[in-house]
């Protein structure tokens, strides 16, 4: 299997703690490869993740290589790969900011922040499921058909890509907007971005391939 894509996963899970983008225990973080998924071990800080580390799968959740057990929230994964073939990287975090509103079953409005709008777009909050559940697969499996980026309510946050570099963008872009926002309501509330301006920035976001 690949050395490189594992030591790229390792090294997301350095990035995200560093950046205070996950707490060590949280998260989890995959990168599909034709008929494999490369995805972190359960249970482990992954700031601390060597190459190693990372298993293979297959898409019945069968270990094909590596020690040790597979992220409990496995299902998710599957599911998201197997309803966007344009995702190829996953990945699930509990950042602060975006976690708080998750815990505040706050979506993020598309429609406030040019960055975000263009990099993130609506990021709604699922409902609540408990972690790792079948349920809680399922309803991210239907929610991320339509979006790029999820809340999940009192939980965390979860962003996908074609690469991973661009699913943490995502995950970056995410908790600055959570962040801004949070600035916003202590100075009386984000307001919308002007509804005609708003349509050109869609058509723009179109023209960019974003
Ligand atoms: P794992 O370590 O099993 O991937 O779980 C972390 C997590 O964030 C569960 O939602
Ligand atoms: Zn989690």
């Amino acid at each position: 299997m690949k050395r490189q894509i594992k030591e790229e996963i390792a090294a997301i899970g350095r990035r995200l703690y560093e950046h205070d983008l996950n707490g060590s225990y949280g998260g989890n973080f995959s990168v599909r490869d034709e008929e494999f998924i490369y995805i972190t071990p359960s249970g482990v800080p992954k700031d601390e993740l060597n190459f190693s580390d990372i298993l293979v799968i297959d898409f019945s959740g069968n270990v094909i290589e590596g020690e040790g057990k597979p992220s409990s929230e496995t299902l998710f994964h599957i599911k998201i790969y197997k309803v966007r073939p344009d995702v190829n990287a996953i990945i699930h975090a509990h950042p602060p900011f975006g976690t708080g509103f998750a815990i505040a079953h706050q979506g993020i409005p598309n429609n406030v922040h040019e960055e975000s709008a263009l990099i993130l777009g609506e990021v709604p909050v699922i409902p609540y499921e408990i972690t790792s559940s079948k349920e809680l697969a399922e309803n991210i499996g239907k929610a991320i058909i339509d979006h790029n980026a999820l809340l999940l309510a009192n939980h965390g946050a979860l962003t996908v890509g074609d690469t991973l570099e661009k699913a943490f963008r995502r995950m970056e872009e995410l908790e600055n907007v959570c962040k801004m926002l949070t600035v916003a309501s202590l100075l009386g509330g984000a307001k919308p971005l002007p509804h005609d301006k708003f349509e050109s920035l869609l058509e723009l976001k179109k023209k960019r391939g974003l």
